[in-house]
């Protein structure tokens, strides 16, 4: 198999898996046609005994599953690149809560899953063995009759089943397939002998391995892995380079930066004359070549950069570098999985409405007449609208009341690690500027008074939210009492340069992503002595779905925070935070010369209000419709705002909805004939 260029885009999971699979070939028809020489589908079950739901994967259980594999090798062929499929038998991290099967590994042992699910895997017999290679030959023909290029065999990220073998944590047989290192390779190697011999003659087959558990020798470690890759270096036709878990593999850019993996990667070329590709999150063609030119990737691997900008390696290739929408590196795109629900990203909200809504990352339709609109406010949810109404060719009027543009990103992207989140603006203000029909003013802060007397027949209301100071939330739906003279901050405030009086600090997280955890950082490492009080479990307990929250609780533990789990704040004095505990109501309370309220936001809807009040004036001032867009309607996050304006934008001037009309195209499970054994 030949590749027509290093751009190599790695298996990644999407949350479509076989529930969607029309929308993932057009999904990854998109990558193909962007320009990545081999595009991948995620990790494909290959039996009902490697079930990893509630997470939706692709299957290849039977030749039921063909048509559905077949559709997203023809899509991404259609698009000129090769189809690689990621076989997987999750082993010990498949629960099997579809299929109800006994989930099998090296060992007698408790399932590896996210959900610490009560499911216990039992010890792989020979018979087992013999049928999970049996499975796995079955699947490599199934993907060969589905017309792929290139075939896996997952051994990595503790997903690939074969991955607990070869960790000798959870593998201490006595047989030939535990012990020493060539035992716990057996099952690795018979699988990729297996998958060779079946398909071998016309598929490429690659083995993707754990270079690193991070666990030193408790774990799968950099020297044992070095081993297994020079034990098994000439088998596969190509090694695929992960860290384990996932969490370590796909970092954020709050905790690693661009190629944090190369440390890892270093000199396994030298192990073996076969390709190798590795992922970092590679968003700079400098970094992309040095890669290749020291020798370390052959192949430059990319789930998260594929998934920001499909169309990376066309603008690498047409050397416009300026263009190429980077990655942030904040794993809302992981939480798609998580939540099993469509992939989404903050960069490219068509990401996963390829198909369902036709939404290209490049192209929208253009124009359908000559109008004018204005948008107030420049933050990611007006910075979208603003330039895709400008793609279509519109005479776009972009206002914003600050210096500068970017919005809450402008505030977020300066508080601890988070400074890549900044090139959701970056990018739309490059773009924009090269638009004659965009024009922005800056320092324009508008009244209803002024968007009637400039005339524009369309007005797109994205001003933005602001931080609740009353402590309404989630679990609080009325203000709390706060005493005279009590000191209450808000991250609106922090954000904005404000500090708290000297004394302990606290700060009340019920909004659960980022912000509380974030706000405790940056005021401990400033130097305050920070309580953060929760009534979840954990800090930032939401970062759960974006892989980063052991990370969130360990660095907050290190800068010295304290966390008050399964608090909620009840009451607020001088000098005196009252708690309640939130499974009890028992009260308590903690010493605390200020507090900051991370719970809710507001909708900054003053502009809408004053437009609507003057709705009778609207026909004289030419003025046809008012929108609001991103967290001017309802607050939400980075990527929701972006979507939002991608949604005004696409809709613009679009044939209108029925009431019955749903918004999106979907893909209905067709029926068995019936009548059903059971009813007759
Ligand atoms: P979103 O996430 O929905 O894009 P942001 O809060 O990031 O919202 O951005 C809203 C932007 O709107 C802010 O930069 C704010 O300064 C700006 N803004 C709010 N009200 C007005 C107004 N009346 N005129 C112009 N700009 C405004
Ligand atoms: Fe990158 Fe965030 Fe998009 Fe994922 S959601 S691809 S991490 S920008």
């Amino acid at each position: 198999m030949t590749t027509k260029n290093r751009f190599f885009q790695v298996p990644h999971c999407n949350g479509m898996g076989y529930r969607d699979p029309t929308a993932q070939a057009a999904m990854r028809a998109i990558k193909a046609e962007g320009g990545w020489g081999v595009v991948c589908t995620e990790q494909v079950e290959i039996h009902p005994t490697g079930d990893i739901g509630p997470f939706i994967e692709l299957r290849n259980w039977s030749d039921q599953d063909i048509p559905s594999l077949a559709r997203i090798a023809d899509a991404i062929h259609a698009k000129g690149a090769l189809a690689g499929l990621q076989l997987a038998h999750n082993g010990m991290n498949a629960p099997n809560l579809t299929s109800r099967e006994i989930p099998f590994g090296p060992a007698d042992l408790p399932v590896f899953s996210i959900f610490n699910d009560p499911v216990q895997a039992r010890a792989m017999d020979k018979s087992d063995i013999r049928a999970l290679r049996h499975w796995h030959r079955s699947a490599a023909l199934r993907g060969k009759k589905a017309g792929y290029d290139l075939t896996y065999v997952y051994a990595g990220k503790l997903f690939g089943g074969a991955m607990f073998f070869l960790s000798r944590r959870f593998n201490e047989r006595g047989d030939e397939y535990g012990g020493s290192l060539e035992n716990r390779c057996r099952l690795l190697k018979e699988l990729l002998e297996d998958t060779k011999d079946a398909v071998g003659d016309t598929m490429a087959v690659a083995c993707r391995i754990s270079v690193d558990e991070l666990l030193g020798e408790e774990g799968l470690h950099a020297a044992e892995a070095r081993d297994i890759i020079a034990y098994l270096a000439e088998l596969p036709d190509l090694w695929d380079l992960t860290l384990s878990s996932w969490d370590n593999d796909s970092q954020t850019s709050r905790f690693a930066d661009e190629a944090y993996q190369e440390p890892f990667v270093t000199g396994i070329k030298a192990l073996t004359t076969k390709p190798v590709v590795g992922v970092g999150r590679f968003t700079s063609p400098d970094t992309m070549v040095r890669m290749v030119r020291q020798g370390i990737l052959d192949l430059i691997g990319a789930a998260r950069p594929s998934i920001a900008d499909p169309f990376l390696p066309k603008k690498i290739e047409e050397g416009r570098i300026e263009d190429i929408r980077e990655c942030i590196g904040c794993n809302i795109c992981v939480a798609g999985d998580h939540t099993m629900s469509p992939i989404r990203c903050s960069q490219n909200p068509s990401m996963g409405e390829e198909w369902r809504r036709g939404w290209h990352p490049e192209r929208i339709r253009p124009a359908e007449s000559e109008t004018r609109v204005l948008v107030v406010g420049a933050g990611p949810a007006g910075l979208e609208a603003a330039m895709m109404l400008g793609r279509r060719g519109y005479a776009v009027t972009l206002a914003e009341g600050e210096k500068d543009l970017g919005g809450r990103l402008v505030r977020e992207r300066r508080l601890p690690g988070l400074s890549a989140w900044g090139r959701v603006a970056d990018y739309r203000i490059g773009q924009i500027a090269g638009m004659a029909n965009v024009d922005v003013f800056r320092d324009s802060r508008l009244s209803a008074e002024q968007v009637l007397d400039f005339g524009f027949p369309h007005v797109v209301v994205a001003t933005g939210a602001t931080w609740r100071r009353d402590g309404v939330g989630r679990r609080i739906l009325r203000p709390l009492p706060v005493a005279e003279g009590a000191v209450v901050l808000t991250p609106d405030d922090l954000m904005a340069g404000l500090r708290p009086p000297s004394g302990p600090v606290a700060i009340f997280d019920d909004d659960h992503y980022f912000m509380g955890g974030v706000l405790a950082e940056l005021l401990a490492r400033e130097g305050w002595q920070v309580t953060l009080v929760t009534p979840t479990g954990e800090a930032s307990s939401w970062t759960v779905m974006t892989m980063e929250q052991p990370r969130i609780q360990a660095r907050l533990i290190e800068a010295g925070v304290t966390i008050r789990p399964h608090r909620i704040l009840s009451g607020i004095r001088t000098g005196t935070l009252d708690l309640s505990c939130a499974y009890t109501g028992t009260p308590s309370s903690i010493e605390a010369a200020s507090v900051v309220l991370v719970t809710a936001r507001l909708p900054d809807a003053d502009l809408m209000r004053g437009l609507s009040a003057r709705k009778s004036d609207w026909a004289d001032a030419g003025l046809a419709s008012v929108t609001a867009i991103g967290d001017a309607l309802a607050p939400g996050t980075i990527a929701a705002a972006v979507w939002s304006g991608r949604r005004y934008a696409e809709d613009f001037e679009a044939k209108p909805r029925g009431l019955d009309d749903l918004p999106y195209l979907r893909e209905v499970t067709e029926l068995v004939p019936g009548p059903l054994p059971w009813l007759t």
